[in-house]
């Protein structure tokens, strides 16, 4: 544990003593918004209002369905929204909070200069982190972006309240797979602990997020698993989302949720994957992992990141070409 917290190249009193001195603060985190990006932004954003601070989230895309039920969402500034051409005019001596994002990129198209931020603090627990801030706080052994959020409103003596709990508890939640993947730890049960005493009802939230599906969601699930191919030789499962699957659903993109950890769950299966058709020559690519097979290094070949066990990259050409590649790579890497 010493060893690992000296490896931190900031503390997270840092994180607190610059909360402490800024006033105007700015909270992004990565497209494609999960349930430990948004939840980590929401209960930062209540932290900072608790402290008298002037804080805006402003993200790229707009909040997917199934985390509506957050307080505070109705507060965020969304890109997809606004005009095209608009841009937030922030305040000088502004910081620029970067939640769960292992690059500058990952953040994509938010309506604010990130050049005009006097600092950027970059918070994160993905092993492929650039380090693209001014302050870094990388702990890769945190479950979530979440649980080091818990850790800061400890440092800065803030009190939890329901809307800080809640929105913490459904990123631990999404990002450990509802406690069962291999980042649970027993930090991670203390945090959840303590955020259930403090008014977050797993039940209630996991009905949220979990319960809360559309017929048409299911429909593509079906779609998919009827499309699943499974190499028994190598222990690998893969499907594939087309964009005429979406309309002949009438799914959501975002509805794509939880299909490769279902085809993950295949007896003997090692590794996942999900080609998602984003839009014609664009694929978007989830692996998941049960063991040592590390998709995260795999991901990084294809210019992706992500943790050891789930991750993902995005890739332009024929589909048939790079579900090709991608599955003929992953068999090289498996058997050798
Ligand atoms: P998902 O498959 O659910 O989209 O993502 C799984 C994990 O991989 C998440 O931690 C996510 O942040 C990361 N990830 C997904 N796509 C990319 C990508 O294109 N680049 C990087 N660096 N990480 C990704
Ligand atoms: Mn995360």
């Amino acid at each position: 544990m010493a060893g690992k917290a000296r490896m931190q190249h900031t503390k997270i009193s840092k994180i607190a003593k610059i909360i402490k001195k800024y006033h105007n603060f700015i909270i992004t985190s990565h497209t494609n918004l999960d349930g430990d990006a948004l939840g980590s932004e929401l209960a930062l954003y209540f932290i900072l209002k608790q402290m008298g601070k002037e804080v805006k989230i402003v993200n790229q895309d707009q909040v997917p369905y199934i985390y509506k039920f957050m307080p505070g969402v109705e507060e965020i500034i969304c890109s997809a929204k606004l005009d095209k051409e608009f841009i937030l005019e922030i305040e000088n001596d502004s910081v620029l909070v970067v939640l769960d994002s292992s690059n500058l990129e990952r953040i994509g198209n938010i309506p604010v200069k990130t050049d005009k931020f006097s600092l950027i603090v970059n918070i994160d627990h993905h092993p492929s982190n650039t380090k693209f801030g001014h302050i870094n706080y990388i702990d890769v052994s945190s479950s979530s972006v979440g649980e080091i959020i818990f850790q800061l409103s400890k440092e800065l003596n803030c009190e939890i309240t329901e809307q800080i709990a809640i929105p913490l508890f459904a990123a631990i939640v999404t990002d450990t797979g509802s406690f069962r993947y291999a980042n649970t730890r027993a930090e991670t049960f203390y945090t959840a602990f303590v955020l259930v005493k403090s008014g977050a009802n797993p039940h209630l939230i996991a009905n949220q997020i979990y319960s809360n599906n559309e017929i048409s969601a299911l429909r593509l699930l079906g779609d998919a698993l009827l499309k699943t191919e499974v190499d028994s030789n190598s222990n690998i499962a893969w499907t594939i989302v087309t964009r005429e699957m979406f309309e002949e659903t009438n799914a959501k993109e975002e509805e794509t949720e939880g299909i490769v950890d279902k085809i993950l769950s295949i007896k003997k299966v090692q590794v996942s994957v999900l080609f998602k058709e984003i839009i014609e020559g664009k694929i978007k690519i989830s692996f998941r992992s049960k063991d040592d097979f590390n998709v995260d290094l795999f991901a990084r070949t294809f210019g992706g990141g992500g943790h050891p066990n789930a991750a993902g990259c995005q890739l332009e050409g024929d589909r048939d070409d790079i579900v090709k590649t991608v599955i003929d790579r992953l068999i090289k890497a498996l058997n050798t």
